[in-house]
């Protein structure tokens, strides 16, 4: 596998790279780690002869607690004790992505936009060809799910279910100008493995911003995969609480990725639940109802019912050991 030539911009503000975005619009991606970009490209997987790096982009470093810059690579959060003392969910899953190496080149905002992933689309162009490729590259029909014409790729990012159960923005910029809205909603239910993000054409991810509210939650991230060392998640599933001192929930989030295109929140069933002591029966009924509406589809390692019947082992002890909190 070889990295064919592409042309390398190297912008240093938000306004040059947005313009950038525009004269090259269709022909660039940007380029932030490349831990997963680099790798597709090898592959040959929907190359563009332009790639615009963020890395000169000032504004788009640094972090504390209430904001995360988009370049922030994820080993130096990592390293940051209090940020990951106030979001243990988001700690957990920080620990979760890939390896250490991967995680010192890895970013934020690289990791929110992860490609989809597919065991007929993760392939070299060869093995790809013998099958007549498929819908997300260079073919037109989908091997996974042939009857429909929609691709059923898997989102595998493993930060973005622990942020949206913080409640977390997004900021994005692009020729529009910026735009700030809750995480949960970069990511297009009505779009499938291909079209999967509410982004604009161009636009970027400048920052997460994380609301106060969120500080000192408890909260959990449980990731199922095949080698703990390294492998993309075949379901993760996150939850951040707060209970009072009777054990009654005053909030109660929870999100699940790697289980469809999507990463999603799952509110119409836990906000009912605020209020009330959350007794092993609520949790159960909870974990079945999650269960029940996630719909993973064989392209992943995992066979889907398996990774479905995880859902509702997962959403238990995501509760469970997040209720208990960190051991003394
Ligand atoms: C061996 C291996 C194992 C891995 N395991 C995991 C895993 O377990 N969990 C997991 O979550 N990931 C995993 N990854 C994927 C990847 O390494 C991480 O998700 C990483 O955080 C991606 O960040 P990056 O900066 O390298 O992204 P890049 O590869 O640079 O970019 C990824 C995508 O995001 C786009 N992009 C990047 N930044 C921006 C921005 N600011 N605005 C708009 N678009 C942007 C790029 O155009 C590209 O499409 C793994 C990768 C490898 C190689
Ligand atoms: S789900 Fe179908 S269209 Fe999508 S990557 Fe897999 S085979 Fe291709």
């Amino acid at each position: 596998m070889h990295l064919d030539p592409f042309e390398l911009h190297r912008p240093s503000s938000i306004d040059e790279t947005t313009r950038l975005a525009g004269d090259l619009a269709g022909r660039f991606d940007y380029l932030a780690g490349g831990t997963d970009l680099l790798p597709n490209y090898k592959m040959h997987l929907n190359l563009r002869p332009h790639l615009i790096a963020l890395d000169g982009v000032r504004e788009l470093t640094g972090h504390d607690l209430g904001r995360i810059g988009a370049m922030e690579r994820l080993a130096d959060l990592e390293r940051d004790a209090e940020l990951l003392a106030e979001y243990p969910g988001f700690a957990d899953a920080l620990a979760e992505v890939a390896t250490p190496l991967v995680r010192s080149s890895g970013t934020l905002g690289g990791n929110l936009l992860v490609e989809t992933r597919c065991f007929f689309f993760n392939q070299s162009y060869f093995w790809r060809a013998s099958l007549g490729f498929c819908l997300k590259a260079d073919g037109d029909r989908c091997h996974v799910v042939p009857q429909k014409e929609k691709c059923y790729a898997t989102f595998s990012g493993d930060l973005a279910p622990a942020l949206m159960a913080l409640g977390a923005d997004v900021e994005v910029a692009g020729a529009g100008g910026r735009r700030r809205f809750p995480l949960a909603q970069l990511y297009d239910a009505a779009g499938d493995g291909i079209r999967r993000t509410r982004l604009a054409p161009g636009e970027l991810v400048v920052a997460v911003h994380l609301p106060p509210e969120a500080r000192g939650l408890r909260g959990r991230y449980k990731k199922l995969r095949v080698r703990p060392s390294y492998d993309f998640p075949e379901l993760g599933v996150a939850v951040a609480g707060r209970w009072d001192d009777g054990g009654r929930v005053e909030r109660l989030a929870l999100a699940i990725g790697g289980a469809e295109s999507y990463p999603k929140r799952f509110d119409d069933l836990t906000a009912p639940l605020e209020g009330s002591s959350l007794t092993d029966e609520r949790v159960r009924a909870l974990a079945e109802e999650v269960a029940k509406r996630v719909r993973p589809v064989h392209n992943t390692f995992l066979l889907p019912d398996y990774r479905k019947r995880m859902v509702d082992v997962y959403v238990r002890r995501a509760i469970h050991e997040a209720r208990r909190g960190p051991a003394a």
